[in-house]
């Protein structure tokens, strides 16, 4: 059981002051908005309904450069050079151009909560305020410029001029949240049995999940062992069971959650949203975690703009949504993928699983999907604390 370090009874006081900035959500796409922010000037409150780390929500599997670019390798755990995938009719392992390694979620957030000068709070975010709703429609206004954002929590209401929703796929802080099972979320779960492994597995077979994949991702001393599903409305609890199971693992230490797979607008009515709440999960892989961190990356250094005074927040709400909406394409393509490869007969995918497996393919198609969200871009625009490296304007 994870140990509980967030406030409770009397410790809720309310939460009073003057922010220039407020971060709801203290993950991977919040923290590093944050840490973006570090020696702006800004005085930035972080806010999570846990204390930072406490509740892992994912597999913890990232292209090990990310980790490097973000100054995060001391919370790796492992690395893999290939990937093994298994079908029905047989295997696979794809030696990758890249290595892909699996960190400790704590100690991540410890490393990007460290770099950071933020105020952090731990407080259930509810909505916008009711004060903050009382207005005609969610367009941006000429009367809207500039105006302040209030937002209720369970410790009292905050404002600040510019706000970020890294709350994850509810998107609480949007006018209009996602349902399942009717919202294009796919839902994922995992156990973290004890023990270690070799290799990096995914499994596509219909016995596990009729459209998605299994996985086993170890992590030193722990393996994650989970089904992730493209439809919503099959429950992923009984075969994440039978994969452990088969592999011989305990079934112990569950951890799930809903997995957007849709992009979503970046900008909405003068707040910001980022990671899973603006559904930067890519389709397919469901890899949200390096996307997280490059679209916070992106935001922070927007952010900056206006507390530095080179751009009002008008201006930064326009030009993060525009950078946002030049990524749908890429996204659009893997959603396309996420739907047509569970439809193929289970023979086919192990002839697309095989073929797929030459050398030359893995490399250019796993160097085109690295592009998406490139390390190259942390490694220049990433704000890591470190004096010795300067990040170009992004
Ligand atoms: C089982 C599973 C395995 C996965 N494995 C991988 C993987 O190996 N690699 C990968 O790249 N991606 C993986 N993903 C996807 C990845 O976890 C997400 O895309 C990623 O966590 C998104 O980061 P985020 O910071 O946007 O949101 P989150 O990590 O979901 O963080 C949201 C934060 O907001 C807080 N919060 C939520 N609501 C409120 C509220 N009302 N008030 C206050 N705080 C609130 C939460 O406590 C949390 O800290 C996996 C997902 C699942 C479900």
């Amino acid at each position: 059981m994870p140990t509980r370090s967030t406030k409770r009874g009397d410790d809720r006081t309310p939460i009073a002051g003057d922010y220039d900035v407020i971060v709801c959500g203290a993950s991977f796409a919040g923290l590093t908005v944050a840490r973006q922010l570090t020696g702006s000037g800004a005085r930035v409150l972080l806010l999570d309904r846990y204390d930072v780390g406490e509740r892992q929500t994912s597999a913890c599997g990232i292209p090990t450069a990310w980790l490097h670019a973000m100054g995060l390798e001391g919370s790796a755990r492992q690395e893999f050079g290939s990937l093994v995938v298994h079908t029905p009719h047989g295997t696979s392992r794809y030696d990758l151009p890249w290595t892909f390694s699996t960190f400790d979620y704590r100690e991540l957030c410890r490393i990007l909560l460290d770099g950071c000068d933020a105020e952090f709070e731990t407080a259930k975010v509810e909505g916008r305020a009711s004060s903050d709703r009382e207005r005609p429609a969610p367009r941006p206004s000429a009367r809207d410029e500039g105006r302040s954002v209030t937002i209720a929590t369970d410790r009292g209401e905050v404002s600040a001029p510019l706000v970020v929703d890294a709350l994850g796929w509810r998107r609480v802080l949007a006018s209009a949240g996602y349902q399942p099972p009717d919202a294009p979320l796919s839902r994922g779960l995992e156990v973290h049995p004890p023990g270690p492994g070799d290799d990096l597995e995914i499994w596509i077979d219909r016995r596990y999940v009729p459209a998605g994949y299994g996985w086993s991702f170890p992590a030193g001393e722990e393996t994650r062992v989970g089904v992730g599903s493209f439809d919503p409305r099959f429950h992923v609890k009984d075969t994440t069971v039978l994969l452990a199971e088969d592999l011989e693992r305990d079934a112990v230490r569950y951890q799930g959650n809903w997995i957007p797979h849709k992009l979503r607008r970046g900008a909405e009515d003068r707040v910001f949203f980022c990671g899973d709440s603006a559904g930067h999960c890519l389709p397919l892989t469901a890899e949200g975690i390096r996307t997280a961190f490059y679209f916070a990356i992106a935001l922070g250094e927007e952010l900056r703009g206006v507390v530095e005074g080179r751009k009002t927040r008008e201006q930064a709400l326009r030009d993060y949504a525009a950078f946002n909406d030049s990524h749908e394409w890429k996204f659009n393509w893997l959603l396309r993928a996420q739907r047509a490869v569970p439809s193929f007969p289970a023979r086919m995918q192990r002839g697309l699983v095989a073929a797929a497996g030459r050398k030359r393919f893995v490399d250019w198609s796993f160097g085109h999907y690295l592009e998406i969200a490139h390390p190259r871009f942390a490694a220049e625009h990433a704000r890591t604390g470190d004096p010795s490296r300067v990040p170009v304007a992004a």
